[in-house]
Formats: C-alpha cells, structure tokens, sequence
C-alpha cells in the first residue's frame, strides 16, 4: 500500500475545508512553569486542540476526506466499521455530513456512552460478537454482504491524508516550532505530521508517543518490523495491538524519536491540562504533554508542539484526573 504524499494532503485539505474546525494552537503560561519545574528548562509547548474538533477528537479529519474522495456509486453503498471509540464517531459523523450510509458493529454489550453517541449520529449500530475480532468479522460479512466500505482505523491511506491536514494548520499557525509530539495508536495521526512536516518544515522533529501498556507501535518502530503486544492500556485511543505496514513504513523513515509513558504519566497530564489550560482531555488526548513531562531533557530549549488529540474522557476519568497528584 502506497502511503499518500503532501499533494494528497493539500487535495484533503481543499475537500474538507470548511467542513472541520480549525483549532486554536495556544500556549500557556502555567503549562509552560510546570514543564519547566518538570526539568525541561527552557520549553515552551503549544497545544494543538483537536479536543475541540467535531467529535471531540482529530479522526473526523481523515473520515471527511474519506467520505468525500468516493465517488457517488461508492457512497450509495455506504461504509461500515467496527469500532466503539472516536474512530466510529469520526464516521458516524462524516457519513451524516456526506448523505452516506454507515454501520457499526460493536461488540455485544458496549459502552452504552459510546453506543448512544453513534446512533445520535445517525449511523446504524449493529451490536453482534463477545469480541472485537467477532465485531471485525460481521463488519467483514456485512461489507461483502452490501457492497459497502469497510473502513479500517489504520491502513488507510485517506485518513492518513484528512489527519495530516492537523499537522498543516498547526505549522502556518506556529512556524517557529522545533518539535511536535504526537500520541500513537494504529499510528494515522504520527504518520500524517511526519509526511506534512517533511515536505513543508524539513528541520521540524517529530516524536511519537505511546503508552508503555499498548507498546505494539513503539516496539515495531524500534524493531524495524510489524510486531504484536499486550494491549491493557486505560487510554482508549491508544489501545492497540499491533503495528501496522502502511504507517510503520513512513514512520521509519521520518520519525525522530519514540517515547513510552505510563497510563498514570497520562493521567497527571490530563490533570495539568485542567488545571494548568483548562482544557478536557482523555487519556489518549494528554499522551503528547505527559511525554514532555516524563521525558523533560529531551524537550529543554525547544518550542514544543503537543497534539491534544481528543477529548472524549468519561467522568470516571476525569474524577481520576483530579484525584490524581
Ligand atoms: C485514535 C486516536 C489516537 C491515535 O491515533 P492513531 O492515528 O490511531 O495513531 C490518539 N488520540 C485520540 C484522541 C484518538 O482518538
């Protein structure tokens, strides 16, 4: 699979303009003091605040492009998904916005959060499976059952374009960044900022970061091979299990580095960002700042820009946030 290049990335950008948030890229004083005390003397960060895009999260970038890049005849056949997390809502979504048909399988007994936000979006909900591998496997049966598109979280080269519309816009925003941080889980989001910053802001450095729980990412890049691993980590957007060819491939080449953190790093990030910028961020959504955070010399004397990917925490979560110290 051939990953796409910046004139996909320009292309999704002209089709889904207009169509998602341009977010803030903002700094702020406190957060800048605390990644100071932390030991990284000198940083300054910028948050990129996807929380606030449509869904609460960066996927409805690569979802919109998606969508709109079938022509008509593919779109009457609709897509479907297997999914319960920002993936299915960045669909859900995109389809509603696009006229276009989506399905979602969940497995049996999801959470009923995420259920309820899919189906207000419109898109069928077709609950069948113990598993996600069950949920995967009627996905499969239904799209060849339909016609419709199936669409994976990772592997695609259209989400990887509309994603990487994210890193465009931060860059015209902040031209004097050094480094942008960037949280992993299939790795769509780390593999668009590498292609953007490579072909506009050659001297930017791009690191990627993943949970030390669901390190599947981090271990292929460091292996130099698409490998499996336990996948127990809290940060849902995180949570995968293995790495995947299209986006290890231009990971290989272009990422500076690959940081781990620990889900309670994660944690005392989402905590920082409340308190710190006011801002909501889940798990996945806080991974950037807490690598900045856990791994201060690596970032001392840079402009750093951290991707606040998402926002979708529960209030468990963030009672946990809070509590945290
Ligand atoms: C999906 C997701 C990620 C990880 O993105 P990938 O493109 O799969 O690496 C990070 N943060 C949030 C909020 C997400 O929803």
């Amino acid at each position: 699979m051939r990953p796409p290049g910046i004139h996909d990335v320009l292309a999704a950008r002209r089709r889904i303009d207009g169509l998602v948030v341009r977010t803030p890229a903002t700094a702020y004083a406190e957060l800048d003091a605390a990644v100071r005390d932390a030991g990284a003397a000198g940083t300054s960060v910028v948050v990129k605040h996807e929380n606030i895009q449509h869904t609460g999260a960066f996927k409805v970038r690569g979802a919109l492009n998606l969508l709109l890049g079938l022509d008509a005849a593919a779109r009457g056949r609709g897509i479907v998904a297997y999914s319960t997390g920002n993936h299915a809502q960045a669909l859900a979504y995109a389809a509603r916005r696009t006229g276009t048909r989506c399905t979602v399988v969940m497995p049996l007994d999801p959470n009923p959060v995420k259920e309820r936000a899919v189906r207000a979006l419109g898109a069928e909900v077709v609950l069948r499976g113990a598993t996600f591998d069950d949920a995967r496997t009627h996905a499969e049966h239904v799209a060849a059952g339909t016609g419709a598109r199936l669409v994976g979280a990772a592997n695609e080269p259209a989400l990887v374009a509309g994603v990487a519309t994210a890193t465009l816009e931060l860059l015209e925003q902040d031209p004097d960044l050094d480094v942008l941080v960037v949280p992993v889980g299939g790795g769509s989001g780390a593999t668009g900022a590498c292609l953007v910053a490579a072909a506009v802001a050659p001297d930017v450095q791009v690191v990627a970061v993943q949970s030390d729980a669901s390190p599947a990412a981090h271990d292929s890049w460091r292996a130099g091979e698409l490998l499996s691993r336990p996948n127990r980590t809290r940060a849902e957007g995180l949570a995968v299990g293995c790495g995947f060819g299209l986006t290890q491939q231009v990971l290989r080449d272009h990422l500076a580095d690959f940081l781990l953190v620990t889900d309670d790093d994660i944690t005392r990030a989402q905590r920082l960002y409340l308190t710190a910028a006011r801002t909501v961020a889940e798990g996945a959504g806080a991974a950037a700042l807490a690598a900045v955070l856990a791994h201060p010399q690596r970032f001392a004397g840079r402009r750093v820009g951290v991707v606040c990917s998402g926002g979708n925490a529960s209030e468990a979560e963030l009672v946990r946030a809070l509590g945290s110290a």
